[in-house]
């Protein structure tokens, strides 16, 4: 990989800052003084010094972020924002990617990782990895409804889904709307709003609270981003 990627993915900054460190010629390759950011090296066998220090590189980041309405869940686009357009050049170095998709108009919870294997064990579908929306409807959301739910909505297209739980938080009678926690297993293009659809009501507002045994940490402002603690990592393997 080349030396300004693994120096920044190693906590050296932006590609900028590196370039800057690079020119000042306190990077050492093999013993040798190397102020080429282009230069090839290999984590594993180069010895690669910063100021005499060794460098530790670091291969995976993981990153949870409270994703704000308005911008895509995709690495790139050429006329909208992506939730990588708000994440730091040198989080952007890792080349990080959304764990699954939500809607450019639902926030919350999403992980993003270059751990490809990691994004794999978690979108399995043969997993059914859990996750709870929170969901604000226009209509009442019924006992009826809970129980389609529980049973497997069908949807349009005549796709039946997996169980899925349906809890409601309050009702306003007044504004006939509902506020509810919807858990399912899978993730359908809309599933969401889909099954919300499926029985006569429309989502207003949706929010991913948790994706398996990752909670949206709500400290996290909407756009807000931080890394993965190790236990949180830990717990998603
Ligand atoms: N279901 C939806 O309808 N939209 C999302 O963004 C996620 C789940």
């Amino acid at each position: 990989m080349r030396l300004d990627k693994l120096l920044s993915n190693s906590g050296y900054g932006s590609r900028k800052e590196v370039k800057q460190l690079l020119k000042n010629k306190v990077v050492t390759v093999n013993g040798k003084v190397q102020s080429k950011g282009e230069a090839k090296v290999d984590s594993e066998k180069d010895v690669i010094l910063v100021g005499g220090e060794a460098v530790h590189y670091q291969e995976f980041i993981y990153i949870m972020m409270n994703k704000p309405q308005g911008v895509l869940s995709a690495t790139e686009d050429n006329h909208q924002k992506t939730v990588i357009d708000l994440l730091p050049l040198e989080f952007q170095e890792y080349e990080p990617f959304p764990v699954g998709r939500l809607d450019k108009d639902t926030e919350g919870l999403l992980l993003l990782t270059n751990d490809g294997k990691l994004a794999h064990f978690l979108l399995s579908p043969k997993r059914h990895v859990d996750k709870v929306y929170l969901a604000e409807i226009a209509g009442i959301m019924s006992e009826a409804d809970r129980q389609t739910f529980e049973k497997g909505v069908i949807l349009e297209d005549g796709y039946l889904c997996l169980p899925a739980k349906m809890d409601v938080l309050s009702i306003d009678e007044e504004k006939a709307t509902s506020e509810v926690h919807i858990t399912i297993k899978e993730g359908k293009f809309h599933q969401v709003k889909r099954m919300v659809m499926a029985v006569g009501k429309e989502v207003t507002y949706l929010k991913r609270m948790t994706m398996g045994p990752l909670q949206l940490d709500e400290k996290l402002a909407k756009g807000a981003y931080r890394l993965l603690s190790e236990a949180e990592i830990a717990i998603l393997r």
